[in-house]
């Protein structure tokens, strides 16, 4: 017998519309019904209609939960996580805190390469536990969709081991709870100093290696001072690009170094960070094919500098949010959170923030079935303890989730 689910008035937000990217006007258009009865079968939306249904429900369905007027809408989808990683950086946060400048704190083997040599030294199962815990912690956040990049390991054995603890906890996320979880190799994440030529060497021997195992998977790298100059980025690009790898880049955290008009050029799915562009290059950017993704909680964690994308958005700008989750720059697995942030210090509206968490990032990693509450798509929902959306971004400090559907399954 199949199972369904009915969903009584409920305070929709649908986000009801293409599949291809929201951008300008459409990012303000949640397309909610303020009541509405959702019936989930086999895991799909099988229909949205205002409440009460005109006829009941035949056959009746397997469960019925009574919404009372609060809000359901398509869980999110976190489009940019390091939440793979081993040991800490409390410590090294308590020192920054105290005053303790960054090349100080790097010098005495903080920073980057603390977590590297961390996750080195882990064993696949250690990594694999800690992944899990982190990818449920995303879950409760809402987010039933997430990536997650390796670039720890810099190595080539380090980086495959990475990406196949992704790939185990992927395959286990996606038998039990439901929770879909999306690889992504940085392969340009740092420079090991210990590695003679380290990034020929990531070229000519780990990109070619990941290619073998992982073929066509997204290919990222960190173009920053101190971490991959903008030359490196591109030789590992268009080798990437050659294999047939889509690309995504960090770029422009702390000093734009000119990497935009060079990913545009490359069709690279997306520029993310932009704390620091220059207005000629997001103007480029929100007339290119692109998204630009912005990650507000290192912004929070690390130095009160958020990128500014109102302008962006105006001129028709692609754009996702994401945590960033990870031990150094983003320690917090929440949706939610970044929501918030992005409003306050990003320059979007409300409802841009619901786009650049559920609709837009699906078209990112190219997920045309889910991120909306019609028909035919995933029953991928968050059911809110609150009657108002607005809560999701005004919040923060506890969770305004009060359940959580995984294909129709409740956690
Ligand atoms: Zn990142």
């Amino acid at each position: 017998m199949s199972r369904s689910l009915l969903i009584t008035n409920a305070r929709a937000v649908t986000l009801a519309g293409p599949t291809s990217p929201r951008t300008g006007p459409a990012l303000q258009d949640l397309a909610i019904l303020p009541r509405a009865d959702i019936l989930i079968e086999n895991g799909l939306i099988a229909s949205i209609s205002p409440s009460p249904l005109p006829t009941p429900h035949s056959p009746p369905p397997s469960s019925t939960i009574d919404a009372a007027g609060r809000v359901l809408l398509p869980a999110f989808i976190d489009c940019h996580s390091h939440a793979c990683w081993a040991g800490d950086r409390i410590d090294e946060w308590q020192r920054k805190l105290r005053g303790v400048p960054y090349l100080e704190i790097l010098k005495s083997g903080g920073g980057i390469m603390s977590t590297v040599r961390a996750v080195r030294a882990a064993s696949e199962s250690q990594l694999r536990e800690l992944l899990d815990l982190r990818l449920n912690a995303m879950l409760r956040c809402g987010s039933a969709t997430v990536e997650v990049k390796s670039g720890y390991g810099l190595s080539t054995a380090a980086e495959l081991k990475m990406l196949r603890v992704i790939r185990t906890a992927a395959d286990h996320a996606a038998r039990s709870t439901g929770q879909t979880v999306i690889p992504t190799a940085l392969l340009g994440h740092a420079i090991d100093p210990d590695i003679p030529n380290f990034v020929d060497t990531v070229i000519n021997e780990t990109l070619p290696a990941v290619h073998a195992e992982f073929p066509g998977i997204t290919i990222d790298a960190f173009c920053e001072q101190g971490a991959w100059s903008l030359a490196d980025c591109l030789r590992l690009f268009d080798r990437a690009l050659s294999l047939g790898h889509p690309l995504r880049i960090h770029a422009d955290q702390f000093n734009s170094l000119g990497m935009i008009p060079e990913a545009i050029r490359r069709h690279a799915r997306s520029v993310d960070h932009l704390e620091a562009s220059t207005e000629a290059d997001l103007d480029l950017l929100a007339a290119s094919d692109s998204f630009g993704v912005i990650l507000p909680a290192c912004g929070f964690h690390v130095d009160g500098r958020y990128a500014k994308v109102r302008r962006f958005l105006d001129r028709g700008g692609k754009l996702a949010l994401a945590t960033n989750y990870n031990p150094g720059s983003a320690p917090t697995p929440s949706i939610p959170f970044a929501m918030a942030l992005a409003a306050r210090h990003g320059g979007l509206s409300i409802p841009e923030t619901f786009h650049a968490a559920i609709s837009n990032p699906a078209n990112l990693l190219n997920l045309s079935d889910r991120a909306q509450i019609t028909p035919g798509m995933r029953a991928d929902l968050l059911l809110l303890r609150t009657t108002d959306e607005r809560s999701l971004a005004y919040e923060v400090g506890h969770s305004p989730i009060d359940s959580i559907f995984i294909a129709g399954r409740p956690l």
